[in-house]
């Protein structure tokens, strides 16, 4: 039986209509991907949402330097769930974001952050960057100030891989996840170090993970396996047992987006 399970970091084109829009569904959900947390342009999202019905969560990129609170909220009356933020100009805990956090919070949505490393694509993209400004940390900065802010830390703080894990299991509403092109690449050892030192697993870091790949879907090249690879390694490596295996492939992102409400 195929493991069901929510990815809570892609990106992707939608389909042109809802037939092509259902093939792929049926495709992924074959594959045990019930549903996906889709990140980009809110017309691209809406585009999605409407070929593919529930199968998309809809997230909106934003630029956090020019959003206002009043966009926000607009977003959410046009359905997003969550609001994503990527190379800001200024740190994530800068007081100028605070109020589109609040507003987030406000809304019951979920902020959803890059954190760590991000690509600059042969300095064609985002050569504004510091990845300081993104690091882990400033999540931990936020959550002191919006404690009821529902977080998803992307990408584990790629390479803050141990401020990441301490920034979110000591905050009740930080989710994390492994995806992006670094994490599963690094070693079990790696892994296993943070979520089970010394052999004892260490529930309050591993139950805040969440199943996430970040790769493109709607693409016949996609290729899945090697986060489920990664993931199904990990958690059999750490002793995870299948209810805490069920939480971070599928119940914690539902949570987190509230999908049974
Ligand atoms: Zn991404």
């Amino acid at each position: 039986m195929v493991t069901k399970r929510i990815d809570a970091h892609v990106h992707g084109k939608p389909p042109t209509c809802k037939d092509e829009g259902k093939r792929f569904v049926d495709q992924y959900r074959s594959l045990g991907i019930d549903k996906i947390v889709l990140i980009e342009d809110p017309d691209v999202v809406l585009k999605a949402l409407e070929v593919c019905g529930d199968f998309v969560i809809p997230v909106f990129r934003i630029k956090a330097d020019i959003a206002t609170p009043n966009e926000i909220e607009t977003y959410f009356k046009m359905g997003c769930k969550g609001i994503k933020f990527i190379a800001p100009y200024h740190p994530y805990s800068d007081p100028r974001y605070l109020e589109l956090y609040q507003v987030i919070a406000e809304q019951d949505g979920v902020a959803v952050f890059h954190t760590g490393y991000l690509t600059h694509q042969d300095y064609q993209i985002y050569t504004h960057v510091n990845l300081f400004d993104m690091a882990p940390a400033h999540l931990d900065a936020i959550a002191r100030q919006v404690p009821n802010l529902r977080m998803l830390m992307s990408h584990y703080g790629n390479p803050w891989w141990d401020e990441a894990w301490k920034v979110s299991y000591s905050h009740p509403n930080i989710y994390a996840d492994l995806s992006g092109g670094t994490a599963y690449i690094r070693s079990m050892m790696l892994w296993k170090e943070l979520f089970a030192p010394n052999g004892n697993l260490h529930l309050p870091s591993v139950e805040k993970l969440c199943f996430a790949s970040d790769i493109v879907y709607f693409d016949p090249e996609l290729n899945i396996q090697p986060y489920y690879d990664f993931y199904d390694t990990l958690l059999g490596g750490i002793g995870a047992g299948k209810e805490l295996a069920d939480k971070i492939n599928y119940g914690n992102a539902s949570r987190l987006f509230k999908l049974e409400d």
